[in-house]
């Protein structure tokens, strides 16, 4: 369906959302732009269609054309969203797939050396492996917000178009916070074992709970006792990969095989959520895990062994597994690859997630938090995340949790009562009518104010409770949230050293 992206997405009534596609789409996909500062790969009735994602682009809006009741589009939105969270932009016979399929054979070959290596030899590799990241000019670094910015446009368009004031929505989080955060841990080594309990400490010295994603086969011993710990003190288990040797996507056929251990060991664990070693993924083999969430998908992938990325800072299904996508620098990229052992770069990272009321989510392994360097690093960034929860500007979430929630919103519906929307579903007190807007021209979000008033939500002890003194920032009154930065030209590949 052509609007079926926007409907999941913003959880909107179907009537808001009446798109039709003009003209015939191009047989090939390309790179094309919706607007300034939101590029698109797929097919397109208008064109011509770039190859690579550089240059002087197509500008699609300039064919939006409308009539009273539906949104006439050169091209379907809903592909387009698919192509870039599926990474389809990547494919081989273009400039970054091309380049991605290259990496991945010396990714091959280095993983079956590198039990060998000693740890400066590895990092040396991998930095020449990687050396020409900044050079890749999409998605864009440090985040991608593509995605949400082509439905944010959408949106904007329907209400221009449409002469509506308003376009009623499910609000992204619950209990109308305005964005989410998630820190994981992924166990490599047996040391990086041993050092769980103290990470827990540290977590919770900050009122922080986490899940640890444990490697079941070859890396390490897994005591039941490791795994009562981590689980009788709040926080949760994953599997990660299977034996963390770099080659579970590497055909289909051994994938299957794996799959069922890995299903198993899920099971063993109650883990209801994957994630693979070192980011690899394929989810067009995904229906074989039998998890609920994976988390193997990065927003932008230009650190990561595989090279793409999802666009996007929110949760999106894969079939019936939810994407819960990794949209910060791992640590071992941060430390290792760009030298840096200070939270600027997270914090910018969490600033543009939150710009546009994204998940802000974290890897950091517990072995390399051995180093006191790497662990104050840590050390401040827990304690950035902890403000920002005490201003209720973030929602601290375990994996599940965000999981459970975004199952629950897309089991919603807004429903017209008498002058009102209401939410039907699972879990609908936690959910928050909002209205997309249009200010000076820009998209903005404004959370109901009638809801807002009627339960007043309080943070306290890391939990929403009723009644108390301090709020969280959009909770108290018809606010506007700040607009998308849909009118504003980012800078592609940033610096940062
Ligand atoms: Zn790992």
């Amino acid at each position: 369906m052509v609007n079926s992206a926007l409907l999941d997405y913003y959880r909107c009534p179907e009537t808001f959302a009446d798109f039709t596609l003009t003209g015939n789409l191009s047989g090939d996909s390309g790179y094309f732009q919706f607007g300034l500062d939101a590029i698109c790969y797929g097919q397109c009735s208008g064109g011509p269609l770039a190859r690579h994602a550089t240059g002087e682009l197509y500008d699609a809006l300039r064919d939006v054309g409308a009539d009273q009741n539906t949104l006439g589009l050169p091209f379907n939105p809903s592909e387009i969203i698919a192509n870039l969270r599926y990474e389809r932009y990547a494919s081989s016979g273009h400039e970054v797939g091309a380049r991605r399929y290259a990496k991945l054979a010396l990714q091959r070959a280095y993983y079956s050396v590198r039990p060998l290596l000693m740890v400066s030899v590895r990092k040396y590799l991998q930095r020449i492996q990687l050396r020409d990241w900044k050079e890749v000019p999409f998605p864009n670094w440090p985040v991608d917000l593509t995605v949400e910015r082509i439905l944010g446009k959408l949106l904007a368009t329907l209400l221009k178009a449409n002469l509506i004031d308003r376009i009623p929505f499910i609000w992204f989080w619950p209990n109308g916070y305005p964005s989410c955060a998630m820190i994981t841990h992924d166990v490599e080594t047996a040391a990086g074992r041993n050092f769980c309990s103290r990470l827990m400490n540290l977590d919770d010295s900050c009122r922080m709970k986490s899940s640890f994603q444990i490697v079941p086969e070859d890396r390490y011993s897994v005591p039941q006792s490791f795994l009562d710990e981590i689980r009788l003190r709040g926080f949760e288990i994953n599997v990660h990969d299977l034996n963390h040797d770099g080659r579970l996507f590497n055909n289909r056929e051994q994938f299957l095989l794996r799959a069922e251990r890995i299903n198993r060991y899920g099971r063993e664990y109650k883990a209801s959520g994957f994630r693979s070693a070192a980011l690899y993924h394929n989810l067009n083999w995904y229906d074989a895990l039998d998890f609920s969430y994976d988390m193997s998908v990065p927003s932008v992938g230009h650190l990561e062994a595989q090279r793409g990325g999802c666009c996007s800072v929110m949760p999106f299904f894969v079939g019936k597994i939810l994407e819960l996508p990794v949209t910060a620098t791992q640590d071992y990229s941060l430390f290792h690859i760009l030298n840096q052992y200070s939270t600027d770069l997270w914090r910018r990272q969490v600033a543009q997630i939150m710009e546009a009321h994204g998940l802000a989510s974290f890897i950091v392994h517990p072995d390399y938090l051995i180093e006191a360097r790497a662990r104050d690093t840590y050390k401040s960034l827990l304690a950035f995340l902890e403000n920002l929860r005490s201003e209720g500007k973030v929602w601290l979430a375990l994996p599940r949790e965000v999981n459970e929630w975004w199952r629950a919103r897309s089991q919603m519906k807004l429903v017209c009562q008498g002058n009102n929307w209401v939410i039907e579903g699972p879990q609908n007190d936690r959910a928050r009518v909002a209205y997309a807007v249009l200010e000076g021209g820009r998209l903005a979000y404004v959370l109901d104010s009638h809801q807002a008033s009627a339960r007043r939500m309080v943070f306290r002890n890391g939990q929403i409770s009723s009644s108390a003194a301090r709020q969280p920032g959009v909770l108290t009154e018809s606010r506007l949230i700040q607009a998308l930065p849909l009118g504003l030209e980012t800078k592609r590949n940033e610096q940062i050293f």
